[in-house]
């Protein structure tokens, strides 16, 4: 289907749903995730339209304690699990269950938003890649939604890839190993991070210098040992 949902494995996205602006660890977004959807499975009903705000508002005052990390991103209540297995996460007010093309009018953002935006790992002509990379290594939503999320740290790890002249193809599969130890030293922090999809990448990594710099604030040491590790490996 596309970067938000997989045809293939178990995850799926919502951060661009201001999930990560709470300040929770990843198993607490489960038990989030999972609260809300049995609240909205057991009250909400598509044919009661007075039922959705009133999830909402309830929701809300639930979630205000929950400290955030931006007060000025919003944490929608109508992302959950949307699969019988409580798996992939969705937006449960989506018109493919309620019928309605603009049932998220509901929501804060409302549908026209909600159903026009795409950020910018989705919209990358590697976007098909990443996918695959992705759903390989996340054990679950939550971790697939932040390193589906992560379009700088996607675009800064293309840059360096580039600048060592390593190709894309190459990137995915002959060093498809080290990309995901990358990856997986990333998702050790990620939690920590407002991960919204639209942040703006205010550096737009000219050279080498600025990615060291950048990769050496994300990930401290171990980018070092990672990096010489790649170039032990492809000397040219
Ligand atoms: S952050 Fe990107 S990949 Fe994730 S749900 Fe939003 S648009 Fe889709
Ligand atoms: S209503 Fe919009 S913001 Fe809320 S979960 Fe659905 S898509 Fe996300």
């Amino acid at each position: 289907m596309s970067l938000c949902h997989p045809d293939v494995g178990n995850v799926s996205c919502g951060a661009c749903c201001g999930l990560f602006n709470l300040k929770l660890q990843p198993k607490e977004f489960k038990t989030l995730l999972l609260e809300r959807t049995s609240e909205f499975q057991t009250t909400v009903n598509f044919e009661v339209r007075h039922s959705f705000p009133i999830f909402r508002k309830e929701r809300e005052t639930k979630e205000a304690h929950i400290p955030k990390k931006d007060d000025m991103t919003y944490n929608c209540p109508f992302l959950g699990y949307v699969d019988p297995t409580k798996q992939r996460i969705g937006c449960m007010i989506h018109p493919i269950f309620t019928g309605d093309p603009k049932s998220q009018n509901f929501s804060f953002y409302g549908a026209s938003i909600c159903q026009a935006y795409d950020c910018k790992n989705k919209e990358s002509i590697l976007a098909d890649l990443w996918e695959s990379l992705f759903v390989e290594m996340a054990k679950d939503s939550v971790e697939y939604s932040f390193l589906s999320a992560d379009h700088i740290f996607v675009s800064a790890l293309e840059k360096f890839f580039q600048f060592v002249n390593i190709s894309m193809d190459r990137l995915f599969q002959e060093f498809r190993l080290e990309v995901m130890d990358l990856f997986r030293t990333r998702l050790l922090t990620s939690a920590e991070k407002n991960l919204t999809s639209f942040e703006i990448n205010y550096d737009n990594f000219p050279d080498l210098n600025a990615l060291e710099d950048y990769f050496t604030k994300e990930l401290g040491e171990y980018w070092k040992d990672w990096r010489e590790g790649m170039i032990k490996k492809n000397p040219g």
